[in-house]
């Protein structure tokens, strides 16, 4: 039994935030805007994982208006989402994230983010991909607004 997910999210790029992506930080003079650490591209595979399994999404599992979750380390998230999953009898086939921004440049970041993603999902690097793309100066990523991060998953069936 194999199931399949894909997640999807945005935030705002603001002054005065850290910018953390995949659980590193990034050198940046902008940061995500967010109740949490606004980590969009952890965000984008934890929806994927949920939705692989009909499990709803990440605004139902962490509400934004709870204050136990206001400034969290997204790891803790994707950690709790793959605690679920790991108790509906799944585990991570492999994972794609693709983060869409026009700067600051991810490509000297993209192997630190397939480990830390690997570290919490304990999963093998090789089954974690990171991608990083500008969009040619389109769109609200392209006018440095924000940044955008989708996500496929397979999970395979441990029963
Ligand atoms: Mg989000």
């Amino acid at each position: 039994m194999i199931r399949i997910g894909q997640g999807y999210d945005v935030h705002r790029l603001v002054e005065g935030r850290e910018l953390w992506l995949c659980g590193v930080k990034v050198a940046h003079n902008l940061g995500l805007d967010g109740h949490s650490d606004a980590d969009v591209a952890i965000h984008a595979l934890c929806d994927a994982l949920l939705g692989a399994l009909a499990l709803g999404d990440i605004g139902k599992h962490f509400p934004d208006t709870d204050p136990a979750y206001k400034g969290i380390d997204s790891r803790k998230l994707l950690a709790h989402v793959c605690a679920l999953v790991a108790s509906h009898g799944y585990r991570l086939g492999n994972a794609d994230v693709t983060i869409m921004a026009q700067r600051p440049r991810l490509a000297p970041y993209i192997e630190e983010m397939r480990r830390s993603l690997a570290e919490v999902t304990v999963s093998d690097t090789s089954r974690i991909s990171v991608k990083a793309t500008t969009t040619e100066r389109l769109g609200f990523e392209g006018r440095e607004e924000g940044i955008s991060a989708s996500a496929v998953v397979l999970l395979c069936s441990t029963t």
